[in-house]
């Protein structure tokens, strides 16, 4: 991403020599020694196909040398115009009047051979980057000679620099490519053209690519439509044929990434390497950290290596088609890919129908900006007794069932028999017989006990199976069973890494469902009174269950803000019996 929100100090942006009239990417130009001018903060060529776009929306023929800078485009090294997008009326406007970008067409001199001569006058300037990311590419490689160097090739202009460039330092790393599924025709091309012109092999599930079986609108459906608040479908359809992959091999990996700082403010703080959180097998480089975008385009071009097609027509990143960041990406969808728009929109307006929204949410892209609620499912027990110092706690008997139990295996020693379980965490044990769910412990660690338990459970009422977590297991235990969630106990060591990485539908699920935290949540009052709570998950609930006590003139206490009803101590069984037909 270029422009202004990310504009660097002048001392590290684009400069202009007037005496060639063209761009140079250090302040002095390597052709003719002339010092260049501060042009902009960074910028990519123009091609064929986007000109006509630009003329066609301006009504004006523009120069070949034209280039452009995030919303602003260049001519002769200064700006020619500024458009804006928009998208309700699916065009695209100058924001100068279309007298002025004349004059400015007209005072233009054409540079024959602009390209070319571009590329030759940086020619100094390219070599040195590129002799600097390969001598670091030579010397990560050598310092983690343990690990399997892995390109990871998304069918971009940066993720083709990093192959070369690894390509150059280092003999037969292998190409990744993460098939989201969500890929536009183009880059499943690119992918293809790119490794076999420049000789990569490719990493292969079979005779496919590593790719989530998840469905996208399913997914939808559950979590809402993806927006720039909410990146679900990172998780979901990048992470899962990652984490698949490293789920198989053996070996750690040393993954080569084209991310660029000046991509984003996040990654303005990343350093050459990084070790993944959501990874675990995973050390990233980063050879091209530092390099602006031009550096990117040019040193490409100068390498005459296949490029994404999808850049011809304007695309300034490429990334799944129905990618919520962009309104200029969401004009050239539709413009280039008129049956994936329409398809993207067909879930936009089932979604908007469903959750009162008008056209305008859609086509002024609002749903771009959507900010998810986060509902948790909640989870409390139905009762609590005091056995013998311990406490023991009962859960609802919808929630047993053996996929629930895959969650808590992280928690201790697992054992199944016939559709029963048991697990011992060393201060805690969990049982599930005849529908059942027990949680029993000592009267010191209640707490940790139950927040470790219900988070697990509510992990497993939420989960959508998207795969996102998987790779967040250093032993490659979790896998998809019947396409579901699954532990292989024998692999897990209950290092408790997946317990905590983040889960895409706890994080972004809409869903609103909860366990009934049950009337019979009985625990001491925190008062010391001689009286149970009884929690309620709602208010409805607990206006039910006063109304009832009312009618039947029991003595209690009603706490409207906590949603608490408190009862005398020794009347429990008696208000149990009333409360019960309420809510089973
Ligand atoms: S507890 Fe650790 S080893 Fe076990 S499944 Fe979770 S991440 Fe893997
Ligand atoms: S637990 Fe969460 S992140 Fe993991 S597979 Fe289920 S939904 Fe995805
Ligand atoms: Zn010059």
């Amino acid at each position: 991403m270029v422009g202004a929100k990310n504009k660097m100090n002048e001392t590290d942006g684009i400069f202009w020599c007037d005496a060639c009239n063209i761009p140079i990417l250090d302040n002095i130009c390597g052709k003719c020694s002339s010092i260049g001018r501060f042009c902009s903060s960074d910028l990519k060529p123009v091609f064929e196909a986007e000109r006509v776009l630009f003329e066609k929306s301006l009504g004006l023929e523009l120069p070949i040398e034209i280039l452009r800078s995030g919303n602003r485009i260049l001519l002769d090294g200064k700006t020619l115009y500024r458009f804006k997008v928009d998208t309700a009326k699916n065009r695209i406007t100058s924001i100068e009047p279309i007298k002025e970008i004349k004059k400015r067409i007209v005072a233009h001199e054409r540079t024959p051979g602009f390209m070319r001569k571009t590329l030759r006058a940086n020619e100094n300037y390219l070599r040195k980057k590129e002799r600097t990311a390969v001598s670091l590419v030579k010397g990560i490689a050598t310092r983690y000679s343990d690990r399997s160097p892995v390109i990871f090739f998304a069918g971009g202009k940066d993720s083709s620099a990093v192959s070369l460039l690894v390509k150059k330092a280092l003999r037969g790393a292998p190409l990744f490519f993460a098939d989201t599924t969500l890929e536009y025709p183009e880059t499943y091309s690119l992918v293809a053209d790119f490794s076999k012109r420049c000789g990569f092999k490719l990493i292969r599930d079979g005779d496919d690519f590593y790719k989530s079986p998840c469905d996208f609108f399913e997914l939808c459906r559950k979590l809402g439509p993806p927006s720039i608040y909410s990146r679900w479908c990172c998780s979901a359809f990048k992470s899962y044929p990652v984490n698949k992959y490293y789920g198989e091999i053996r070996e750690d990996v040393l993954a080569f990434l084209g991310i660029r700082k000046r991509e984003s403010t996040r990654r303005r703080k990343y350093g050459t390497l990084s070790v993944s959180k959501k990874l675990s097998k995973q050390l990233s480089v980063f050879p091209i950290i530092e390099w602006k975008e031009a550096d990117v385009w040019f040193f490409l071009l100068r390498e005459e290596v296949p490029i994404n097609a999808l850049y011809m027509h304007g695309f300034s990143r490429i990334g799944c088609w129905p990618c919520p960041t962009g309104s200029f990406s969401y004009i050239l969808r539709s413009t280039v890919h008129p049956e994936l728009h329409k398809k993207l929109d067909g879930m936009l307006s089932s979604y908007a129908d469903g959750h009162g929204r008008d056209r305008q949410w859609i086509e002024q892209n609002i749903w771009r900006l959507r900010r998810p609620k986060k509902k948790r499912i909640i989870v409390r027990p139905t009762s609590v007794e005091r056995k013998d110092g311990h406490y023991v706690m009962a859960y609802g008997s919808r929630l047993f069932s053996p996929y629930i139990a895959e969650f808590l295996k992280p928690l201790g020693d697992f054992e199944r028999n016939n559709g029963e379980f048991s697990l011992n965490s060393g201060s805690y044990s969990i049982s599930g017989s005849g529908r059942r769910l027990l949680l029993t412990c000592g009267t010191g660690n209640l707490s940790e006990a139950k927040t470790a338990f219900e988070k697990q459970l509510s992990r497993a009422l939420s989960c959508v199976s998207c795969g996102g977590c998987f790779g967040a297991c250093p032993e490659g235990a979790i896998k998809f069973q019947n396409g579901r969630f699954s532990i292989d106990g024998s692999r897990c060591t209950r290092c408790a890494k997946c317990v905590k990485s983040e889960c895409v539908a706890m994080e972004f699920g809409e869903r609103t469902i909860r366990v009934r935290a049950d009337p019979y949540a009985m625990t001491r009052c925190i008062e010391g009174l001689p009286m149970h709570h009884l929690v309620f998950p709602d208010l409805k609930l607990w206006k039910r269950a006063v109304e009832t006590l009312t009618k039947k003139d029991l003595k209690f206490e009603a706490h409207r803000d906590s949603r608490v009803v408190c009862v005398p101590k020794g009347s429990m069984k008696e208000i149990e019996k009333i409360l019960r037909p309420n809510w089973h």
